[in-house]
């Protein structure tokens, strides 16, 4: 092998450019740390340059429960214009609508403002471990490799892989083996908003509506769909098991189960939505054979609801399909075990605690295979705290986990993984690395003083108390 290994050094290097690891970047930048961003793909921003909504934003009350760097994101791209904002779904949540073209945009401006230093094209592959503390990971691109040390490493990667080479505990799945279903979102123009919205108020059976307190449980379905029509946005969920669906699927002109067929407004100008539908379920992504052989069978799923909702769905008679997502969605693979695991019961009960660095709203949501799905709000349309100590691998001295791969276990997952509470978990990672520095024992995650983390992230605009 005629390689020789380059070398780099910054204080804190960020492994994943989602949306955890953008919010980890800025943070860490922010405080003065020379950061390092390394993504494996094209672009950063994950899936918030997709075509979905930010989800967990805001619990089912209204309230913003999550501030920050996804704030500060927010903000650019409503600058930068097209930006739709926070929409109440008449099911169980309010989410912000975003246009993924402009938020590519809107996401590198803010990066780049910190000054975060950005390799795409650039994959992890391997970590240098002394006694628990990664000393350095090597990064292959077409430089060939490079060992990049750091004080901080904050593995973002979705998957847990630098965590899980520096020897942490992964957790996977459930005990059946079963994954959340892989996705590919699309995007068609051209949609009129007032008929698909009166189909809506003339066919509710079609819709999921009012399963909160706070969302129309008061109402028929009738009137939640009136609500929505009110509204005036495409926001529409159209149920698996409803008669639009279930004749769609009968006549074979929809020619894939599906839980949902989701339509999230992402611009007006266009008229055009995002469609969260296609569906293979109970495929490990890790497995990159069967992640690029899912892409096929995916894209005939586009095709086919392209065609259904042209012939079936009214407003959508002259509209035209126009864009795919730039990579199949993945909802779930490895989760890392940290000191503390969040649990389905914390989401559930609205757990608040002393050394929350973040918050999350999100129903346990948990995509299964053909048109099952669960969906469990948060009591009394609240929120939860997220313990500092997820953040920290069991067993690793300077790794912080954020995002997809978070320490929680599949239901405290399901909820949590959505983009709100895991750019909150990116803002705390990358102020508490940067915190670590000044410790007498550099990066060392333990001895970060989590009340003062608290402060740090209230002083950047994060939300740590005062929601429901
Ligand atoms: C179909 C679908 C629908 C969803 N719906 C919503 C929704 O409506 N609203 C919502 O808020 N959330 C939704 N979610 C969940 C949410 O979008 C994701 O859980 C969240 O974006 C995960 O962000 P992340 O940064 O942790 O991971 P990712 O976005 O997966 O980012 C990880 C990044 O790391 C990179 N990477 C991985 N390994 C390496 C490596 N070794 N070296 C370098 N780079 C690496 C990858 O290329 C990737 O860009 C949905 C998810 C899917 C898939």
């Amino acid at each position: 092998m005629a390689q020789k290994l380059n070398r780099a050094h910054y204080d804190v290097v960020v492994v994943g450019g989602g949306c955890a690891g953008v919010a980890a970047a800025i943070s860490a930048a922010k405080k003065g740390a020379r950061t390092l961003l390394i993504e494996a793909g094209t672009m950063i921003g994950g899936e918030l340059i997709t075509g979905l909504p930010v989800d967990g934003a805001m619990n089912a009350r209204g309230e913003w429960i999550v501030g920050g760097s996804m704030k500060e994101i927010l903000d650019e791209h409503a600058r930068l214009g097209g930006y739709i904002g926070p929409i109440k779904d008449w099911r169980l949540i309010w989410y912000v609508c975003i246009d993924p073209e402009i938020m590519k945009i809107a996401v590198s401006n803010v990066v780049r403002r910190h000054g975060v230093h950005v390799w795409l094209y650039s994959f992890a592959e391997d970590v240098v471990v002394d006694r628990g503390e990664v000393t350095g990971i090597v990064v292959l691109n077409k430089r060939q490799r490079t060992l990049v040390t750091a004080d901080v490493f904050i593995d973002c990667s979705g998957d847990g892989d630098i965590a899980m080479m520096a020897g942490a505990e992964t957790m996977v799945s459930n005990e059946k083996g079963e994954f959340q279903p892989l996705t590919m979102l699309f995007r068609i123009s051209g949609v009129k908003s007032e008929p698909l919205l009166r189909f809506c108020v003339d066919q509710p059976e079609n819709l999921a509506v009012g399963e909160s307190e706070w969302m129309g449980a008061d109402l028929t379905p009738r009137e939640c769909a009136q609500k929505l029509y009110d509204q005036g946005q495409p926001a529409i969920f159209f149920k698996g098991n409803g008669p639009l669906i279930q004749e769609g699927i009968r006549s074979g002109k929809l020619k894939y189960e599906t839980a949902l067929i989701g339509l999230i407004p992402v611009s007006k100008e266009r008229g055009e939505v995002s469609i969260n539908t296609t569906r293979i379920a109970n495929i490990d992504a890790t497995d990159t054979v069967k992640l690029s052989d899912a892409f096929g069978t995916l894209v005939d799923q586009v095709w086919s609801c392209v065609d259904f909702m042209r012939s079936s769905v009214p407003g959508f008679e002259d509209a035209h399909f126009s864009g795919l997502s730039h990579r199949v969605g993945i909802r779930e693979t490895r989760r890392i075990r940290g000191d503390t695991v969040l649990t389905g019961d914390d989401v559930l009960n609205a757990r608040k605690r002393d050394d929350g660095i973040g918050k999350g709203a999100h129903h346990i949501d948990i995509h299964q295979d053909g048109i099952k799905q669960v969906r469990i709000p948060v009591k009394h349309g609240g929120s939860y705290d997220m313990p500092y100590d997820m953040l920290i691998p069991r067993g690793v001295k300077n790794v912080y986990v954020a995002g997809r791969c978070m320490s929680a276990d599949r239901e405290g997952h399901g909820s949590a993984r959505v983009m709100g509470p895991c750019m909150a978990q990116g803002d705390a990672a990358g102020l508490g690395a940067v915190m670590s520095m000044a410790l007498n024992d550099r990066g060392d995650l333990r001895g970060v003083h989590v009340g003062r983390l608290r402060d740090g992230i209230r002083a950047m605009s994060g939300i740590v108390d005062g929601t429901h």
